[in-house]
């Protein structure tokens, strides 16, 4: 079995910039660039994937008792899943796009080039470690970067063990791994990076764009929020309960797009608690820390945080803490108001305060009084009410009728919106999101229209024309 890399030899500024060079060297070799070594780097990377199955999902175990269903459907299976669909559609994505000439430069041959930006900073959190690494690298490699992923310290297993799978398939001066803690990420983002992908806290969103906008480095910030997860009078109350329950409590609640807190109709309010107790029962059992299925809260620090929201409303069920275990029950929280302090930030962990409402009106309203959620949720019967809700609500994604799947779909992208995040990725927009899409217009010598050129005496008319019928 791995050893937890505790010890780990924290980065000085002048080694992270060794590392960058070694990989503007590389990237300016031109390796990166034909389809076929993108191709080639994908499908060893899959190999080596499939090879350390078990590894991985043991790993992810001893991180912070993550199933190894959960290992699998969560982390391994969704990087599987994500490899094979960019694979297989790469080549036609790199492909220079054609798109018509304008009438004002006519004749013109012009296309989108999807030009990599070069070498990439990809920084991961620790709550799904290992695909929130292997996600964005994907993207990096098929869009024909060179990348350097810093590992979360707080799931070290995982990260270390990422770390021997990254050195066993690539060159470091094409993809490496850095383990450490903070002041590894401070010492690179003190680098100048082509691009910089960043999955974590707010907190630290906003570090990261602070530091890169000193190089006005592109950066890709995913970040995390409040989510909330409306059910109203109408909606299908014991699928609501299982798919919310499902959704809260995976991975015990440590999920940037799982439910953070219930908005409930008055009328249903009390059967919604009453159906997602039982559900919780269902799911976990009696004691759910006998569960072999309810994983644990990542750390001390988290595990404190989290438990001193347990303060707040009624305890509907769970509320029961393990400080040795680093155990959390899967916590309802009735009766919460807004005011309460669960309310004023990410909870990011298994406690699910409910709060309710009357009105379609008063939940648009709390909701767009406060900061853009990464995902949003509406259950509801009514196709007009959902319709509403689309309109007037936004969030980074949203499920009607569920929670979470919106993230399982390669074609949709995902991403935030305001404080939740900018940029997107997965599927082809992860390709995007490490391309810069640059426009050529391509012209031949036979014609020169002369209607742009000095003097423009009497060719006003004939250019506002031309912007008429479509510029
Ligand atoms: P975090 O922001 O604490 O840490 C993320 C990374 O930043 C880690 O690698 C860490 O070492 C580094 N870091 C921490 N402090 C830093 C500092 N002061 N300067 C530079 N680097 C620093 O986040 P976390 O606790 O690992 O993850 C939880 C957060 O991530 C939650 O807010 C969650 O919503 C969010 N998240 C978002 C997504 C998404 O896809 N939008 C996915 C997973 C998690």
């Amino acid at each position: 079995m791995l050893k937890a890399t505790k010890n780990i030899e924290e980065l000085s500024p002048e080694q992270a910039q060794e590392i960058v060079t070694a990989q503007r060297a590389f990237f300016k070799s031109g390796q990166t660039l034909p389809y076929r070594f993108r191709r080639q780097q994908l499908k060893v990377l899959k190999k080596a994937i499939e090879a350390h199955e078990e590894a991985i999902l043991e790993a992810l175990f001893l991180d912070f008792r993550k199933p190894h269903f959960e290992g699998y459907a969560t982390e391994i299976g969704v990087v599987l899943a994500e490899l094979d669909y960019i694979s297989k559609n790469l080549e036609s994505w790199m492909k220079p796009r054609v798109v018509s000439a304008s009438l004002l430069n006519f004749p013109s041959s012009d296309r989108i080039y999807y030009d990599p930006y070069g070498v990439s900073l990809i920084v991961a959190p620790w709550n799904f470690p290992f695909q929130l690494m292997m996600n964005p690298l994907i993207g990096a490699i098929a869009a024909g970067n060179c990348a350097v992923i810093k590992a979360s310290e707080l799931a070290p297993h995982t990260s270390a063990l990422v770390a021997e799978i990254i050195g066993e398939c690539f060159d470091p001066a094409f993809v490496r791994l850095v383990q450490g803690g903070i002041s590894t990420s401070q010492a690179l983002l003190e680098q100048r990076w082509s691009h910089i992908f960043f999955t974590g806290s707010v907190r630290v969103g906003i570090i990261v764009a602070t530091a890169a906008a000193r190089y006005l480095t592109p950066v890709i910030l995913e970040l995390g929020g409040k989510s909330p997860c409306v059910v109203d009078e109408t909606a299908d109350i014991k699928l609501a309960a299982r798919r919310i329950v499902w959704g809260k409590y995976i991975n015990a609640g440590q999920t940037c797009v799982a439910p953070d807190y219930i908005l409930a109709h008055r009328d249903i309010k009390d059967e919604l608690v009453e159906n997602m107790v039982q559900v919780i029962q269902d799911f976990y059992g009696e004691n759910p820390q006998q569960s072999p299925d309810f994983p644990r809260i990542i750390d001390g620090k988290h595990f404190e945080r989290v438990s001193s929201f347990l303060g707040d409303g009624e305890i509907a069920c769970g509320g029961k803490t393990d400080a040795e275990d680093l155990y959390i029950a899967p916590t309802i929280l009735d009766k919460v108001r807004w005011e309460d302090r669960v309310m004023q930030e990410e909870i990011f962990g298994p406690v699910l305060p409910v709060l309710t409402f009357d009105t379609l009106d008063e939940v648009i309203h709390e909701i767009t009084e406060r900061p853009k959620p990464l995902s949003m949720y509406y259950f509801s019967r009514r196709s007009q009410r959902q319709d509403r809700f689309l309109e007037e609500t936004t969030a980074g994604g949203m499920c009607i009728n569920d929670v979470v799947t919106h993230y399982a779909n390669p074609k949709l992208p995902f991403g935030g919106v305001g404080t939740s995040g900018q940029g997107a990725y997965h599927g082809k927009h992860s390709f995007l999101a490490f391309s810069h899409q640059k426009s050529v217009s391509k012209k031949g010598n036979w014609l020169d229209v002369p209607l742009r050129y000095p003097p423009y005496k009497g060719k006003l008319e004939w250019v506002k024309r031309a912007f008429k019928f479509g510029g």
